[in-house]
């Protein structure tokens, strides 16, 4: 059969054929009125994607880029910081913590698994200057207490800065940044924003820009004080990827489109369809007899799924590639051949989802050559599909 590409990977996701366009025909100088227009309405629009009233940041790198800046920024070498990690994700908090001379303090779960509060409670106290960590851990498919953690460091007070790598939990999770009291929150452009890989973005509230002031490692490009004065005069410090703004720009008002108008509301809509996608692939894995990876507390951004004893998930992978040139995403590190990852964020919709866990259904039976219940997946999928549906719980109208 004909087979047309498809990226089911947390990130780079599916690109949205507007953005795509928008950044076709895109020929705009940096320095001109017309791209600063440009660019002050897209960073406007982003504190209402992330849902804050902090300065908003949108630099050209991949994630990590910003992850660093969120280090370099906010600590001395010396600091105490707290990284709580439960994946791959998680230490490279610690990695880069390092590189800045911080006293790493280290709090982890097992892959899979979710830290806990009580943990944390024990852990928190005033030297610790920053908390690092993820709302969605991707390489495990687990989502961590944001809320629950925010509460916890603002009943503490004002020393520790909590810092959250949402580069998959924005467009997929709820936050209240600015009532949580999230002092940067950081994503980026390949994952629920549609747009291809290039640049990363952060809200900074202004305790974090306090200790700016008074932190000193290291840093040149990725000194948000210096990027938040430009940013003012509808600039940035250096040339941006101007391209991937108009894509960004696109994103945002098909995002508009899909709340009615209303970026708050389509921003939820992309919430609410990143979950009902979620829900379907777990409901679908389950009833194969399949595993979920974070069983405990799953994320909507993805879902990673077991491969069945004594299959490799790398051979799962390379028939979803090779039958049905659906890419799927392995594990990383020691996850690599134990799980595989079906991503929600972004562009996908209910044909994805379906098509996807029929597509598993293929690959089980021919990787593990144990007969399937063909349909088993689908019918799961289905039922939760129309739950939601009579719920209301529509999902997107794009
Ligand atoms: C994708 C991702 C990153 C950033 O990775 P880059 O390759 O630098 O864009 C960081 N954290 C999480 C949780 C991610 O999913």
């Amino acid at each position: 059969m004909l087979r047309k590409n498809r990226l089911f990977t947390p990130g780079p996701t599916p690109i949205l054929p507007a953005a795509q366009t928008a950044m076709a025909s895109f020929a705009m100088h940096h320095r001109t009125a017309d791209f600063r227009a440009l660019y002050s309405r897209v960073l406007a629009d982003m504190k209402d994607f992330i849902g804050t009233r902090n300065d908003v940041l949108v630099l050209a790198s991949s994630g990590t880029g910003v992850m660093e800046g969120s280090v370099s920024n906010l600590t001395s070498p010396g600091d105490k910081v707290l990284v709580l990690t439960a994946g791959k994700f998680g230490e490279r908090w610690r990695d880069l913590a390092k590189a800045f001379g911080c006293v790493v303090e280290m709090l982890s779960a097992p892959y899979g698994e979710t830290i806990s509060l009580d943990d944390i409670r024990q852990k928190l106290t005033p030297e610790v200057r920053c908390i690092y960590m993820q709302a969605t851990e991707s390489s495990t498919g687990a989502r961590h207490d944001v809320k629950g953690i925010a509460k916890l460091v603002r009943a503490q007070g004002d020393e520790t800065l909590l810092v959250v790598d949402a580069i998959t939990g924005l467009g997929t999770t709820h936050f209240d940044v600015d009532g949580w009291g999230i002092d940067v929150i950081i994503g980026g452009s390949q994952k629920a924003l549609m747009i291809p890989p290039g640049l990363a973005y952060c809200a900074v509230g202004e305790r974090a820009w306090k200790r700016m002031e008074t932190a000193k490692s290291p840093r040149y490009y990725f000194d948000f004080r210096k990027e938040r004065k430009a940013a003012a005069k509808g600039e940035s410090a250096y040339t941006p990827a101007t391209s991937l703004f108009a894509a960004l720009g696109a994103a945002l008002d098909f995002i508009r489109q899909m709340g009615n108008g209303d970026l708050v509301a389509g921003r939820e809509a992309l919430v609410n369809n990143a979950e009902l996608a979620a829900e379907m692939t777990r409901a679908g894995a389950l009833a194969l007899g399949l595993k979920l990876f974070a069983a405990s507390s799953p994320a909507a951004a993805l879902t990673a799924i077991q491969s069945p004893a004594g299959t490799d998930s790398s051979a799962m992978v390379k028939e979803f590639r090779e039958s049905f040139a659906a890419v799927v995403a392995n594990g990383q590190g020691e996850m690599k051949g134990k799980l595989f990852r079906i991503a929600h964020l972004g562009y996908y919709d209910y044909l994805d989802t379906i098509g996807i866990l029929a597509a598993l259904e293929h690959v089980l039976a021919s990787v593990t050559g144990k007969p399937v219940e063909y349909g088993a997946a689908v019918r799961a999928a289905q039922e939760v599909y129309a739950r939601c549906a009579a719920e209301k719980r529509q999902p997107v109208g794009a």
